[in-house]
């Protein structure tokens, strides 16, 4: 049995009325510190009315800081934990235990000729929330950080006065909002073909550099041993669809599968 914490929430901000989608501000009750790595998630913990026990994850959103935390999270009609999420006050206390995940970011940071791709839709964007809030302003290694952002409408871009706001003050991180782009990935993906494509210092020698067709992602993985560390990486979090479609992306503009991280929600 996992040992459950307290949480209670101090604020909770609207950032969605079409997503029904809100932000949480939480504090730890112990008042002790909430230590966790970036992109990692908490596990809520809540009982039905008839005594069932649910669990569900939530991204931490923001970046640790002592006690208090961030997460967002949408309603899913007809789902449990969700909805009560959505449903608390202010003062209202919640249980979870964690942090859980290996959604992080790869060590070391790259260096200034390979850029950090970052892709989300919907909440996915929470860890990546938590990656920008700890890796600026005081960027440890300066590297270009492309964040792609894509959402059924303008409106339901969470946080997005905030990415507009780093990307105007911090000219290594670019942020590109895709609106309109759940139905059909195609601006997604061109997006991601233009960030992409560009060979990276540790894929130059590969025989796509070199002008040869990449491998199709069914065909047999080379029998040359994969690198243990690449120059960049890819982030992406969203819903199956999303995550499995910008994954092929990259397979198919040459990257390497173990330079693809990703966190599915459903
Ligand atoms: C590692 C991880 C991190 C997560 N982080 C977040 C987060 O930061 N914010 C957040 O809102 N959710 C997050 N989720 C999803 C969350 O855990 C729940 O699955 C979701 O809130 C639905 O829970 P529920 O009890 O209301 O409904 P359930 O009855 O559990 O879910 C109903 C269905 O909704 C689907 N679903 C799950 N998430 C979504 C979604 N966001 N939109 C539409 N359908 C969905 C599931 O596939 C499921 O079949 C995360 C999931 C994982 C695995």
């Amino acid at each position: 049995m996992r040992e459950l914490h307290t949480a209670r929430l101090e604020q909770k901000l609207l950032l969605s009325a079409a997503a029904q989608c809100y932000h949480f501000e939480f504090t730890a009750t112990t008042g002790l510190p909430l230590a966790y790595e970036p992109g990692q998630f908490l596990s809520f913990v809540a009982d039905d009315p008839q005594g069932k026990s649910y669990t569900r994850a939530y991204s931490l959103a923001s970046a640790p800081r002592g006690p208090r935390f961030e997460v967002c999270a949408n309603r899913v009609p007809g789902g449990f934990l969700s909805n009560l999420l959505c449903d608390l006050a202010p003062g209202d206390t919640l249980h979870w235990h964690g942090p859980h995940g290996l959604f992080t970011l790869r060590q070391p940071l790259p260096g200034p000729a390979a850029a950090s791709l970052m892709i989300a839709a919907g909440t996915g964007i929470a860890p990546l929330r938590s990656f920008l809030q700890s890796l600026f302003p005081a960027l440890e290694r300066p590297h270009p950080i492309h964040l792609i952002y894509e959402s059924p409408s303008p409106e339901e871009l969470f946080y997005d006065s905030d990415f507009r706001h780093l990307s105007a003050t911090q000219p290594l991180f670019h942020y590109h909002p895709v609106p309109g782009s759940d139905q059909d990935r195609a601006q997604t993906l061109a997006t991601l073909t233009s960030l992409a494509s560009a060979p990276a210092p540790d894929q130059q020698a590969t025989p796509q550099a070199a002008g040869q067709a990449a491998p199709s992602r069914n065909e047999a993985p080379s029998a040359a041993p994969a690198p243990t560390q690449f120059s960049r990486y890819a982030y992406i979090c969203g819903l199956s669809q999303l995550v499995k479609d910008a994954r092929a992306h990259l397979l198919d503009l040459g990257w390497h599968r173990r330079q693809i991280l990703s966190e599915r929600y459903d």
